[in-house]
């Protein structure tokens, strides 16, 4: 793989190859854009193909964080990790120590924290090597699981989409397609049903969606029959690039929100949602809950404040619908615009204060 033209790629400011022999820990650590800040992101541990795979995968993420960490308006930078590896066969302390090693030597440029294939107990083994950890066990005085509050933003952010398309005061009556039962899905769901909304599930995991229908009432299906369900909102709660040619044809909802990162397979999938009216509250806005969470770690957990940043993706998806419709633009187009904008005010306040 050419590294420095490949799309993924995007101006890195750092791309660095881990390797511990004695562990056999083999990871990339990304550093895209420190700006605003250190850079924060998950370390995900994952059986990828190839190394090209993991790669692009890292590069992505990190990306993502970025534009992430601007648009939830907080003094972070976006990174990410990835340790190239089965998580249930590979994973031992002295691979999550070399890790936290490694994490180390970029002393503070990165931060690291839970993401998929990896717990919050890792963590607890990988701040015996370095300091930059957040989303720790709170008996280590972190914060825990991020998970319920990265659910909660998707939820204000799904109320503020309702209230955007049809004016709706809340989500109670309106039907919701969540995909994937996992830590976030699940919270979702229960703050959906909690709200008087009613729930169509899929999980790969059949026993997850049985347990939902017993839970919540919910109806389930396959998990390739979510995108066709006859729902008012789609909630995509597993896997990246679940938004693609096949798959927005499908779709029969007026609102697309959920957790999962990457969701558009490609750019112009936005815009195809665009074209069939179909509002889409862009990944990396309404799923900063859990960023949110974690990076107040850096400088004493208060719940009211990040109570508050999390209620406050539902006004910052307002502004992004209400600018997107202004431009005539896609509103993950409209969503980038406003993170790059934060992003150039800070470079310029930087050079006036370097010059
Ligand atoms: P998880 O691994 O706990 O749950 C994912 C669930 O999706 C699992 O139950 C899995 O069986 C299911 N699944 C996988 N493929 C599926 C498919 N094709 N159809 C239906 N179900 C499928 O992960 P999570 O922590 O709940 O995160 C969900 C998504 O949200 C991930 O993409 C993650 O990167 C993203 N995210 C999570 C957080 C967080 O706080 N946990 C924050 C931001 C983004």
């Amino acid at each position: 793989m050419t590294v420095f033209s490949d799309e993924a790629f995007c101006d890195h400011e750092q791309v660095v190859f881990v390797s511990d022999e004695a562990s056999g820990l083999k990871a990339l650590i990304a550093i895209h854009d420190t700006t605003l800040g250190p850079a924060l992101g998950g370390c995900r541990m994952y059986p990828y193909a190839d190394e090209e795979a993991a790669l692009r995968d890292v590069l992505r993420l990190s990306r993502g964080m970025t534009y992430k960490a601007a648009a939830a308006g907080l003094e972070l930078g976006g990174g990410k990790a990835v340790i190239i590896g089965d998580p249930r066969s590979q994973k031992t302390p002295a691979l999550l120590q070399a890790m936290g090693r490694a994490v180390e030597r970029l002393a503070g440029r990165y931060i690291t924290a839970e993401d998929v294939g990896t717990t919050v107990a890792d963590f607890a083994e990988m701040r015996k090597a370095t300091h930059h950890v957040v989303g720790l066990p709170v008996e280590l005085g972190g914060t825990g699981d991020p998970s319920p509050t990265t659910a909660l933003g998707v939820f204000h952010g799904l109320s503020a989409a309702a209230r955007h398309c049809w004016g709706a005061a809340s989500l109670a009556g309106q039907h919701v397609a969540v995909q994937g039962l996992g830590n976030v899905g699940w919270h979702l769901c229960q703050l959906l049903h909690e709200a008087g909304a009613s729930l169509t599930v899929a999980d790969v995991h059949a026993s997850r969606a049985a347990k939902a229908v017993a839970t919540f009432a919910a109806r389930a299906v396959a998990p390739e029959a979510i995108y066709a369900a006859d729902a008012d909102i789609f909630a995509p709660c597993a896997m990246g690039a679940v938004l693609n040619d096949v798959t927005v044809k499908q779709l029969r909802c007026g609102i697309v929100g959920g957790a999962a990162n990457n969701q558009l397979a490609r750019e112009d999938h936005g815009e195809l949602l665009r074209s069939r009216g179909i509002l889409y509250a862009p990944d990396f806005v309404i799923n900063a809950g859990g960023m949110i969470r974690v990076a107040s770690e850096r400088d004493g957990y208060d719940q009211d404040l990040v109570g508050r940043g999390v209620e406050g993706i539902g006004r910052t998806l307002l502004t992004i619908f209400q600018s997107a419709e202004e431009a005539g633009v896609a509103t993950h187009v409209a969503a980038l615009q406003l993170a790059q904008a934060r992003l150039g005010q800070a470079r310029a306040a930087q050079a006036a204060l370097a010059a």
